[in-house]
């Protein structure tokens, strides 16, 4: 099968992944499944994987690369292990990112991300930039009917972490509460729809890309802002001194140590993007009350919940598509936010 490998990491990441020829994956346990990949969303996280951001997480012995990245996966069962039952070759469906095991103390919780032996194709181990990839029976959700694979792949992580901060959001927030979404990219958008449908608060979207603010104004924002010099200031008058909810998807830039600025007193942060560091004086929790807290993904029951909410219209993946054959160029479009919403591999 064609598959794109990665061969060395670079922080600066001037290294492009090698289009080849690869033995497709076997079925070698009894709940595996193989799928044939519709589609695979273009993550962040897969820039920060070539820049050696997971290398120790994910590579500590240095015996990983060549691999295939790709954990936004959707596409049809091709294959199926013995043990299987509930699903068959040729259903679509869309992946769960982590392959948890079902047994372990906090898969009993649902806690899907907290797996003891959770595995997570595309980051340690092969993943969808291919034409067919391996995961298990339990990761898998059927698509609803008259939804294809093409159109949902990046849900299977950019949205269901949208949807898991969102959801947190729209638990903290009321009519007339104020919500903060830092970065209107592939998570952003998605959190600003689920936010209209779950929240009745008003929602800001703040972007520095122009065609990023179009997006967020067509997609329901109340307020837009271009995340300039002056965006403390600006957020503390539109919402009469801070944001009840902020969600930083950017995580460094320097915009980890703006986004807590932003919040009022007793407000709340939801940190999504990743790989600055936050730097806050403590007094800051005393006197403001703030609240820090991480989202990580999303458990399969909120990825069911979301592929509802796009069955009904409500939730939509925007998003350019690439052929395997030009993924550089993805990456590279990606890195200088050439498009808007998400960036998707199509083998
Ligand atoms: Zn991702
Ligand atoms: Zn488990």
């Amino acid at each position: 099968m064609k598959a794109a490998r990665l061969y060395e990491y670079d922080p600066a990441m001037n290294v492009e992944l090698k289009i080849e020829d690869v033995a497709p994956p076997e079925i070698t346990g009894p709940n595996e499944v193989v799928v044939k990949v519709g589609a695979a969303g273009l993550c962040r996280t897969d820039l920060h994987i070539i820049e050696g951001v997971w290398k120790d997480i994910m590579d500590g012995e240095g015996t990983l690369l060549p691999y295939i990245m790709g954990h936004e996966n959707a596409g049809w069962i091709e294959d199926v292990g013995s043990a299987v039952t509930s699903v068959k070759p040729g259903d679509a469906v869309i992946v769960h990112p982590h392959r948890s095991c079902g047994i372990c103390l906090n898969c009993r919780y649902g806690h899907d991300m907290y797996c003891d032996h959770g595995l997570f194709p595309g980051l340690g181990l092969d993943g969808g930039f291919a034409e067919y990839f391996k995961t298990s029976e339990s990761s898998v959700i059927k698509l609803n009917t008259g939804i294809t694979p093409l159109e949902v792949a990046p849900m299977a992580d950019a949205g269901i972490t949208a949807y898991r901060a969102a959801k947190k959001a729209a638990k903290l927030t009321y009519p007339g509460a104020w919500t903060v979404l830092l970065g209107i990219g592939g998570l952003g958008h998605i959190a600003l729809q689920c936010l209209k449908h779950m929240s009745g608060g008003r929602v800001i979207a703040v972007d520095r890309e122009p065609a990023a603010q179009v997006l967020a104004k067509e997609l329901g924002a109340d307020v837009v802002l271009d995340g300039g010099p002056d965006l403390i200031e600006q957020v503390k008058e539109v919402t009469g001194g801070g944001a009840h909810v902020v969600i930083d998807f950017v995580g460094e830039l320097g915009v980890e140590n703006i986004c807590w600025k932003l919040l009022r007193q007793g407000g709340e942060l939801i940190v999504v993007g990743y790989g600055g560091k936050i730097e806050i004086p403590t007094l800051e929790f005393v006197v403001n009350e703030i609240k820090i807290g991480g989202s990580l993904v999303g458990d399969y029951i909120e990825l069911v919940e979301l592929m509802e909410l796009n069955a009904d219209g409500k939730v939509k993946m925007h998003q350019t598509e690439y052929k395997l054959a030009n993924i550089n160029q993805a990456i590279d479009d990606f890195k200088h936010r050439r498009f808007t919403g998400r960036g998707v591999i199509v083998p």
